[in-house]
């Protein structure tokens, strides 16, 4: 029998209750078919507090051996480095670039039975391919501050890492239906190459490698308008190619069009390894209180399934993932297990019931 070792930062806020309920589905939906090792390590700003390392060496060596790594959230407001950032940021930032995941996707898609702030309830389904291991974050920990008068960071744009990232979005468009307004594959180039050097670079980058697509419709945009546009006309898009922060900002305004963070799933990949959590952060305001939606992390685990089904040739792998998208869609349709962020009254474990009575 396959066995698979798959390491757990539950993290903090709600990151432990969203990381449970995931581990519940899949041990559900593979009913122990396979052997799955579930590997509990520490990070987080709990950590920092506790013992003054967000990140521990043995943790990223546990993630690196692990055939994959799930990630509840990380981060708590207040927990700071003497810098003033986030300490518990540095959990999954430091994963990314010891681990080279460059790669994070983050599908946007509406479901049937969540409500959309938007009107006409336009039909939503495109996927954000944000670069995960340059761009703006690539400076953290790394900005100046002189003299309590200027501080700058430094946006670091590479060739091999805007060619890596368009042809992961490039091939992503090639394996989706296109946008749901046309059908049309297509992908969005969103940048700010209208002011800055970089983005012209990584604009032009972009448009050297899709020239390798001639079945795929290239699109750009500054950033700013794309904001508006994912808000006026999100059915126009496929997939979306943006640099680190870009991708982080338009993935929560995305979540919000989708029915919030709870909905918005995420997959961070690299040449080797690859770690799967949900867009959002510990949510703090609701932790320990059985509230939140575990939706976007089941989702996450979902994509964990297919990515080590498809590097180990393991179909049930595959199909379980397929299985709970499916159980996560019926739910969703029949309005059973909403949570309140959907507008019902579910607690996470009701929403984990009614995903799994439709294994
Ligand atoms: P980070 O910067 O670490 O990503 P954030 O500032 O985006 O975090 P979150 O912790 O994601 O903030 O929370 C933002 C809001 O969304 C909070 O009000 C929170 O309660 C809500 N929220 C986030 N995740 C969920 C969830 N899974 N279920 C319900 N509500 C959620």
């Amino acid at each position: 029998m396959n066995s698979y070792k798959i390491a757990v930062v539950d993290g903090d806020g709600i990151g432990p209750e969203v990381c449970a309920a995931t581990i519940k589905v899949i041990d559900e939906v593979i009913k122990g078919a396979r052997s799955i090792e579930w590997d509990h390590v520490a990070g987080g700003a709990q950590n920092y507090l506790d013992t003054g390392v967000a990140l521990p060496d043995e943790t990223v060596e546990r993630c690196r051996s692990a055939d994959a790594i799930l990630l509840g959230a990380a981060g708590l407001p207040g927990v700071l480095y003497p810098d003033g950032t986030e300490a518990g940021q540095d959990t999954t930032l430091q994963l990314r670039f010891e681990l080279d995941l460059y790669a994070n996707l983050r599908p946007i898609k509406l479901y049937e039975g969540v409500k959309t702030p938007l009107e006409g309830r336009p039909n939503i389904n495109y996927v954000i391919v944000r670069e995960n291991s340059e761009g703006l974050y690539a400076s953290r920990g790394g900005g100046n501050v002189l003299r309590g008068e200027t501080a700058s960071d430094t946006m670091l744009i590479t060739r091999k890492g805007v060619e890596r990232i368009v042809r992961q979005a490039a091939e992503l468009s090639l394996q989706r239906n296109g946008a749901p307004l046309d059908g049309k594959k297509r992908v969005t180039i969103c940048d700010k190459s209208n002011v800055l050097r970089s983005f012209a670079f990584f604009r032009s980058v972009a448009d050297e490698v899709l020239a390798d697509y001639p079945e795929i419709e290239v699109d750009y945009a500054l950033v700013d308008a794309l904001s508006m546009y994912l808000v006026t006309r999100p059915s126009y898009y496929d997939v979306i190619v943006a640099e680190n922060m870009f991708g982080d900002i338009i993935s929560d305004l995305g979540a919000a069009t989708i029915g919030g963070l709870g909905m918005a799933d995420s997959s961070e990949i690299g040449e080797s390894h690859a770690l799967f959590q949900a867009s959002h952060g510990s949510a703090p305001d609701i932790a320990g209180k059985g509230v939140a939606n575990p939706i976007a992390t089941i989702l996450s685990g979902a994509s964990m399934l297919e990515w080590l089904g498809g590097r180990s040739d393991d179909s049930l792998l595959t199909e379980s993932a397929f299985a709970i998208r499916s159980a996560v869609e019926a739910a969703l349709a029949e309005g059973d297990g909403l949570t309140k962020d959907l507008g019902g009254q579910a607690g996470t474990q009701d929403c984990v019931d009614a995903i799994v009575r439709r294994l």
